[in-house]
């Protein structure tokens, strides 16, 4: 699974880091975290196509984060008027994008699952901003059947009797029962936690526990602790707590000032708790 970063800063873009938006890219689709202004043309930039742009999932409605939801929607009404994309976020989106009729948009209150598909799912959670609603979500893709080939195939499964199997989790071949936990064993899917701008929070541990990815708001360096608690953001250095704390597998310090030229300072700060800590930059990707 790749995420593209397409945008890195925080409130005020760069030369070097454009105003906030994230993409990750599944088979056949790509679904965008936040959505800045000029999103579009570092989707490009980034090659990544913009028409295949399935959903959005907006953390809050600053313009930082949402302005470049306007480009993409018109530019997908020029392209394939039949297409929608599926827009999520806080209480207000739909008012602020009522005249598209080219996106389905749904508001989100709650930490409930907030979107299920075949082979993902999503859920939200409340962050604490200078806003009345700002969100984090989880995306969580749904675990997989592997076959161990060779033992299958000993035991007579072959073509469309792997699908059967994997259906009915047991069927009988030459009056032998032959059980799905004999041949295969089950993939974790990945969890990615997605939190911009907000106040370190419990919520965020509780909600990103065995995380492969936890992308979190680091707008400050731990030498601007008060900045960041008086413009509700966080630090690297508690990015890097919360990490640590919740036992995830990577952390990507997000969302960066532009007081901070410098990755690495972020990024030594992390590290110094929480060791797989690494500083977003535009264009930069992620597999996990
Ligand atoms: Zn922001
Ligand atoms: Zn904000």
């Amino acid at each position: 699974m790749k995420i593209v970063i397409l945008g890195s800063s925080g409130s005020v873009p760069t030369k070097d880091r454009n105003l906030p938006s994230i993409a990750l890219c599944l088979s056949g689709e790509i679904i965008l975290f936040d959505c800045g202004e000029g999103t579009q043309r570092q989707l490009m930039k980034y090659n990544l196509n913009p028409s295949k742009i399935s959903k959005i999932f907006l953390s809050h409605l600053h313009l930082d984060h949402c302005l470049g939801v306007y480009g993409i929607l018109e530019t997908m009404n020029l392209i394939n008027k039949d297409k929608k994309v599926v827009l999520f976020g806080p209480l207000g989106t739909k008012k602020m994008f009522q005249k598209y009729t080219n996106a389905d948009i749904h508001e989100v209150n709650s930490k409930k699952i907030i979107l299920k598909e075949k082979n993902y799912s999503f859920s939200s959670f409340k962050l604490k901003h200078n806003i009345p609603m700002c969100l984090g979500f989880v995306f969580k893709e749904n675990n997989k059947i592997k076959f161990y080939e060779n033992k299958a195939k000993a035991k007579g499964i072959i073509g469309p009797l792997f699908k059967e199997i994997e259906k009915k989790s047991k069927i009988k071949i030459n009056n032998k029962l032959i059980n799905l936990s004999d041949i295969s064993y089950e993939l974790k899917g990945k969890k990615i936690v997605y939190v911009s701008d907000t106040l370190p929070l419990k919520s965020t541990i509780n909600n990103s526990k065995q995380a492969d990815l936890l992308i979190h708001d680091s707008t400050y360096l731990s030498s601007l602790t008060a900045e960041a608690a008086k413009n509700y953001h966080s630090t690297a250095k508690q990015a890097a707590q919360i990490a640590k704390t919740a036992g995830v597998k990577q952390l990507l310090l997000f969302h960066i000032s532009q007081r901070h030229k410098e990755s690495k300072d972020l990024e030594y700060e992390a590290r110094k708790i929480f060791k797989n800590s690494n500083c977003a930059r535009d264009g930069m990707i992620v597999e996990i």
